[in-house]
């Protein structure tokens, strides 16, 4: 089986985890500053926050930007659960801004619409998350002015974005919102088994983000009610979690950061030669915009259905029999039961359940062999002619 995604690991990711393993600290050591450093520079930010995971990050960046109950918080339709989900765990509102069936991001238009439309209700979300899906940022010079007008903050969700960049800036720069996340689960593009980061310019989330991240305890005296009782003294000021990076996921993070150059340059390479192998088939392949450089975490290619005899669901099962590791990002949020019983109802994101009815991740990663992909084109080019 081709899988739609695979990590790339060589040696000297192994030995960067044997080290730690064999050092004094497997968590709370000195790999994960390392790991937020190396991440922070490659973005030009001052703060990066390591996380479990990006879920775990999305929290913390909803909880530092005080996202609470009877806030709203709006997100793309087209997206991993997790998302929404963070707002949720706040005890927020969520809501769905629909889709550019171009790009598959959160449609600036809409957008400015929806705002528009809850600025006349007084019901105007307190955050948004706008997701870089596939690895294409967002239009966020114009999301970075709707937040302007209507006072919003913004969570960009670069869970699949490390590497790419948007008007020559890196994604995780944060021109343009308040906090960036990063995921490193194994199918994205670098990895910690599990783990995630927030990164931010602003010293007082990135504070805020490393008390929630560990149980809301601190142990600078500036932040406590009270002179510490000792040495030994430390304070819980907020009501925090356990979302730390182990050391040895840390590791891992520092010695892949060393290579999310060349693996995005792979993959850039793989998705030229996508646009070229798949030009003449009846998909509609992804638009980039000009001011992004994706960092192809994903290629999803929609069906056109309407020149084509067989249906998505047999495309998807004759390449799965071909032994193509394809897959589906994403089914719209708000249409999984646990949404349904908050409200939401079919056909409330036009443009998202049509991209769900046409969409296919085809393979793509970096350690992908020319081959490999040759035989996805032979196989797709089949599926669709028969
Ligand atoms: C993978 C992913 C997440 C969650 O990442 P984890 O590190 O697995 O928690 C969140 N949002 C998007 C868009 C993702 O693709």
């Amino acid at each position: 089986m081709i899988p739609y995604g695979r990590q790339q690991i060589d040696d000297e990711d192994i030995q960067a985890v044997v080290s730690v393993l064999k050092s004094d600290f497997l968590t709370q050591g000195p790999a994960v500053p390392a790991f937020e450093i190396a991440i922070s520079k490659y973005c030009s930010v001052d703060h990066a926050v390591a996380a479990s995971s990006a879920t775990a990050a999305l929290h913390i960046a909803c909880l530092a930007l005080g996202v609470g109950r009877g806030d709203l918080v709006w997100t793309s339709p087209i997206s991993f659960v997790a998302s929404s989900n963070c707002a949720l765990y706040c005890g927020a509102q969520v809501d769905f801004v629909d889709i550019d069936p171009e790009t598959y991001n959160m449609s600036t238009e809409a957008l400015a619409q929806k705002l528009e439309e809850a600025e006349a209700v007084g019901r105007l979300p307190k955050v948004v998350i706008p997701v870089h899906m596939c690895g294409q940022s967002c239009e966020m010079a114009a999301i970075q002015r709707l937040s302007k007008r209507y006072g919003f903050r913004i969570i960009e969700d670069a869970s699949h974005g490390v590497g790419g960049s948007y008007q020559g800036t890196p994604i995780g720069c944060c021109d343009f919102s308040d906090i960036v996340i990063f995921s490193f689960h194994p199918v994205k593009i670098i990895t910690t088994g599990e783990g995630g980061v927030a990164v931010t310019r602003d010293a007082e989330l990135a504070t805020r983000m490393r008390l929630f991240r560990s149980h809301g305890i601190t142990r600078d005296n500036a932040l406590m009610t009270k002179e510490p009782d000792g040495t030994w003294y430390y304070q819980q000021i907020e009501l925090g979690y356990n979302y730390r990076l182990t050391d040895i996921q840390a590791a891992l993070g520092v010695s892949q950061m060393q290579k999310v150059d060349s693996f995005v340059r792979k993959r850039q390479y793989l998705a030229d030669r996508y646009f070229r192998l798949l030009s003449s088939l009846p998909v509609s392949l992804p638009k980039i915009i000009p001011a992004a450089q994706s960092s192809w975490h994903l290629f999803v290619v929609r069906l056109r259905l309407d020149q084509i005899r067989r249906s998505q669901k047999e495309v998807f099962d004759f390449l799965v029999g071909r032994g193509i590791g394809v897959n589906l990002h994403y089914v719209p949020i708000y249409t999984q039961p646990y949404y349904r019983k908050l409200g939401f109802v079919d056909g409330y994101c036009v443009e998202a359940e049509k991209y769900y009815s046409e969409a296919i991740s085809i393979p793509l990663f970096a350690g992908m062999a020319e081959e490999q992909q040759d035989e996805v084109v032979r196989s797709l080019t089949e599926a669709l002619e028969a």
